[in-house]
């Protein structure tokens, strides 16, 4: 019978293979009261569904969480697709300030890819993951303790190897047995990880059990103090905020979240919900983060613009009646003395009392203004197109507000030119017509082809019409309508969601106009776009499987 190699025989045959000296871990933080914030919006986040971004999307998204002062963005999972590899890549090469992370499964492969994706940032983080649960051991890995425990070590060695900032993850840490999840991260700690990260994978645990493990890991693992505890939590119960404020409470320095709580299922733990917990009841926690307060809002609602995922409006923070006093006794409490019935002030999350309102005269220089207010980073020629397309809108509709404006903006986060554009469209529907459209489409190869349709109604012939042009097959999922500001001359926004035949995956559209038959012409030719755009490129994710909710 052959004998397994042991991870010491392991680990030389590997630093054999690599002379360089292991790079330094960062240095220690000096405040034990300074809690990192690890965001996951672009990893955990953009994985679920109806989230993906495209490249020019995540780079933006990526600015925006440096502006915010997160320490750690997880930019993606390099090996899950060449979209994922390049993401991350552009997002290391600009971002400075926080570090960049790249997620990896406990294999060589993933980790030299992540590194390969990483390695040229100011600060670059690997963060490998393995599951730790019986559950997960015995139905998913089909894997020992032990063998558990000599592949973590082995991978946390590889990546130490590449990287001195090594974070390693037990998947399912919160289901796997307290004596095993403080073996598995004592040997990870040993192997070089500088940070250990105790997931709450399927959103299982409760606050006063997750304390419990964080406190354990605390009390039994002997080296612990080499390495920072982080907590990671899902929202299946609606308790990851709670859940990841019991892990700080019971030692843990950085929390895993995400802007809004985006993320698989019920999402993660929402960044804002955690900064302001801690910022709000400091007399409480004796805790703070690195977070400029101020720029949540905005982050929150560009968020929502990349992926039409809109908040639901009594969400904590970022909802749009979080800082709305609707009852009388409320509002006079209000004008009395605002803290009778305020924590915190709209201001200090970033909401603004009043949306600026740009009109017809406005300049460009206002709305240059504006647009860096609003968090986005664009050129000068940029600045000029949109100068363009606003006084058009301003012409169409008196007052052009914030969202109006985000709408605009929109358009330069597409990444690349469109295979199929909508030249021209018409429609007639009424009480007692068919509903018929008509419409001219520009192909990829520059031909405009005319066709038309019948339906239900307006828009549901202009669908069937633009899948005659195109040949894109696809199931509608979702159709929203939403007035983007007030008045009735407002933009109507259309939200639509296609899924490909195969089931696999969905597609987001979205466009914008004060005509809504026009926004739903434009946003099924977007989704249309990036099924075709995904095919061309051969972007599935499903090459390597998804990583679940991962870490
Ligand atoms: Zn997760």
């Amino acid at each position: 019978m052959r004998r397994p190699r042991t991870i010491k025989e392991k680990t030389q045959t590997m630093s054999d293979a690599n002379h360089s000296p292991s790079p330094t871990a960062p240095a220690p933080d000096a405040d034990p009261n300074h809690v990192r914030i690890f965001d996951t919006t672009l990893r955990d986040g953009e994985q679920s569904p109806g989230c993906s971004l495209n490249l020019t999307e995540k780079l933006e998204m990526a600015r925006t969480l440096a502006a915010l002062g997160v320490d750690v963005i997880e930019a993606g999972f390099p090996i899950a697709s060449q979209g994922d590899f390049e993401a991350v890549q552009a997002i290391a090469a600009e971002v400075t300030g926080s570090t960049v992370c790249g997620l990896a499964r406990c294999n060589d492969r993933d980790i030299d890819r992540a590194w390969d994706a990483i390695r040229h940032a100011q600060k670059p983080r690997i963060h490998v993951f393995l599951a730790t649960s019986a559950i997960h051991r015995e139905h998913k890995l089909r894997m020992t303790r032990a063998q558990i425990v000599e592949r973590a070590v082995a991978s946390v060695r590889r990546a130490r190897a590449l990287c001195g900032d090594i974070e390693f993850s037990p998947e399912d840490a919160a289901r796997t047995e307290l004596d095993f999840l403080c073996e598995v991260v004592e040997a990870a700690i040993d192997a070089g990880a500088t940070t250990v990260n105790i997931p709450d994978t399927v959103g299982y645990t409760v606050p006063t059990a997750y304390a419990k493990v964080i406190r354990t890991l605390k009390e039994r693992v002997p080296n612990i103090g080499r390495a920072v505890i982080s907590v990671h939590c899902h929202d299946d119960l609606g308790m990851a905020v709670a859940n990841s404020l019991a892990g700080v409470e019971a030692g843990a320095r950085q929390v895993e979240c995400t802007i809004n709580g985006i993320g698989e299922r019920a999402g993660n733990a929402a960044l804002e919900e955690v900064i302001m917990a801690l910022k709000v009841r400091e007399d409480y926690y004796g805790l703070h983060t690195n977070i400029k307060t101020e720029r949540l809002y905005p982050a929150s609602r560009m968020l929502s613009a990349l992926t039409g995922m809109t908040v639901q409006r009594n969400k904590a923070i970022v909802g749009r009646n979080a800082f709305a006093h609707e009852s009388g006794i409320h509002q006079d409490g209000m004008l009395k003395e605002r803290s009778t019935y305020e924590i915190m002030r709209p201001e200090d999350v970033g909401v603004s009392k009043t949306d600026l309102v740009l009109g017809k005269h406005s300049g460009r220089h206002a709305l240059r203004d504006r647009v860096t207010e609003l968090g986005y980073h664009l050129s000068e020629e940029q600045i000029q197109t949109l100068f363009d397309d606003f006084k058009a809108l301003a012409d169409k509709k008196k007052e052009v507000y914030d969202e109006d404006l985000i709408v605009l903006i929109e358009k330069y986060m597409e990444g690349g030119p469109a295979p199929w554009q909508l030249v021209s469209l018409h429609t007639t529907a009424g009480t007692a017509v068919l509903p018929t459209a008509t419409v001219a489409i520009r192909r990829p190869d520059g031909e405009v082809v005319r066709d038309a349709a019948i339906g239900d109604g307006p828009v549901d012939a202009i669908f069937k019409a633009v899948e005659r042009v195109t040949g894109v097959h696809a199931n509608l999922r979702e159709f929203v309508v939403r007035s983007v500001t007030k008045g009735k001359d407002a933009q109507g926004e259309v939200t639509l969601e296609l899924e490909v035949e195969s089931g696999e995956r969905s597609f987001r559209g979205r466009a914008a106009s004060t005509d809504i038959i026009e926004a739903s012409a434009e946003a099924y030719l977007n989704a249309v776009n990036a099924i075709a755009t995904r095919r061309e490129r051969g972007q599935t994710r499903e090459v390597v499987g998804r990583p679940g909710a991962g870490a």
